[in-house]
C-alpha cells in the first residue's frame, strides 16, 4: 500500500513536472504588448476589444514578425516593469521616452513627436496658466511624466490608476486641476461642457515603443514598421481614425 502510494506520488510528482514545464512554455505563435487601455487615441477598450493607435502598430508589427498579437492590460506604472521581467515583448503605451526609463529599457525610434502634457481644469476655474497651480490640488495618472514633472516642480499630486479616474475626481472637486498627455486630454474633454484644456503645454514629448534592454532583433523589426507607418502617412490616419472613434463613443456633450 504504502510502495503504491509513493509510486502514484512519483507519477503524480513526473506529471505535474512534465504539465507544468508545458504551461510555462512560451507560446512562440504569440507576442505580447503590455499596455493601460483608458488612454484614447492610443489605448481604449470597444466592448472586449482593445483599439487604438498603439494597437494597430503593435499588430502591424506583430504581423512582421509572422506572430499574433496579445494584450495585456495594467496600470501604467506597471508597463515598463512587464518588458523588463519579460511578461510583455514590449510595451506601447503613450510611453515618452526619458532618460530615466532608457535606463530599465530601449526605446523604438519615436512615432508621435508632438506630445505634450497639458492641464484640463473646468471652464469656471480661476487658474489660467502653470503659475497658478501653485498650492493647488493638481491630479495626475500615477507613474506617468505628467506626475513626475508636477512631482519635480510643485510637490506631490494626487495620484490616481488613471485619467479618467482623476477627471471624475475634478468634476466631483476634489482636485483643482488634472495634468495629463494632450491627446487623450482633448478626447476627454470633448463631451464635456464643463471643462477646458489651457493653451500652453507644460512639457514637450516624444513616444515610443520599450522593449527589454539588448533585444536588438526585436526593436530592429519595430524600428521598421514604425518607419514605414511615419512614411506612408499610415500613423497619422491612425489618430484621425482614433481620435473620432473615441468621440463618436463618447457621452454626448452636457
Ligand atoms: N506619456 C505619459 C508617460 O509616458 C503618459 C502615458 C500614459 O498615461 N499612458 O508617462
Amino acid at each position: 500500500m504504502k510502495t503504491k502510494l509513493s509510486l502514484s506520488l512519483a507519477v503524480a510528482a513526473l506529471s505535474c513536472m512534465m504539465g507544468c514545464s508545458r504551461q510555462t512554455t512560451v507560446d512562440d505563435s504569440v507576442v505580447t504588448m503590455a499596455t493601460e487601455a483608458t488612454f484614447p487615441p492610443y489605448e481604449y477598450r470597444v466592448n472586449d476589444q482593445f483599439a487604438g493607435v498603439d494597437v494597430d502598430i503593435s499588430a502591424a508589427i506583430a504581423k512582421a514578425l509572422g506572430k499574433t498579437l496579445k494584450v495585456e492590460d495594467m496600470k501604467f506604472d506597471s508597463v515598463i516593469p512587464a518588458v523588463t521581467t519579460g511578461k510583455a515583448d514590449w510595451a506601447a503605451a503613450g510611453i515618452t521616452v526619458t532618460e530615466d526609463r532608457k535606463e530599465s529599457v530601449d526605446f523604438s525610434i519615436p512615432y508621435y513627436r508632438d506630445a505634450a502634457q497639458v492641464i484640463i481644469v473646468p471652464v469656471s476655474s480661476s487658474i489660467a496658466d502653470a503659475d497658478d497651480l501653485k498650492g493647488k490640488k493638481i491630479g495626475v495618472q500615477s507613474g506617468t511624466t505628467g506626475d513626475t514633472f508636477m512631482t519635480n516642480n510643485y510637490g506631490d499630486p494626487e495620484r490616481f490608476d488613471n485619467a479618467a479616474i482623476a477627471i471624475s475626481a475634478m468634476q466631483a472637486g476634489r482636485v483643482d486641476a488634472v495634468v495629463i498627455d494632450e491627446a487623450p486630454a482633448k478626447n476627454f474633454v470633448a463631451d464635456k461642457a464643463d471643462l477646458k484644456i489651457l493653451e500652453t503645454p507644460l512639457t514637450v514629448e516624444e513616444y515610443a515603443i520599450a522593449v527589454r534592454k539588448g533585444n536588438a532583433k526585436l526593436l530592429e523589426t519595430i524600428n521598421k514598421v514604425i518607419e514605414e507607418m511615419l512614411e506612408k502617412g499610415e500613423i497619422k490616419a491612425l489618430m484621425e481614425k482614433h481620435t473620432k472613434a473615441t468621440e463618436v463613443a463618447g457621452e454626448p456633450a452636457a
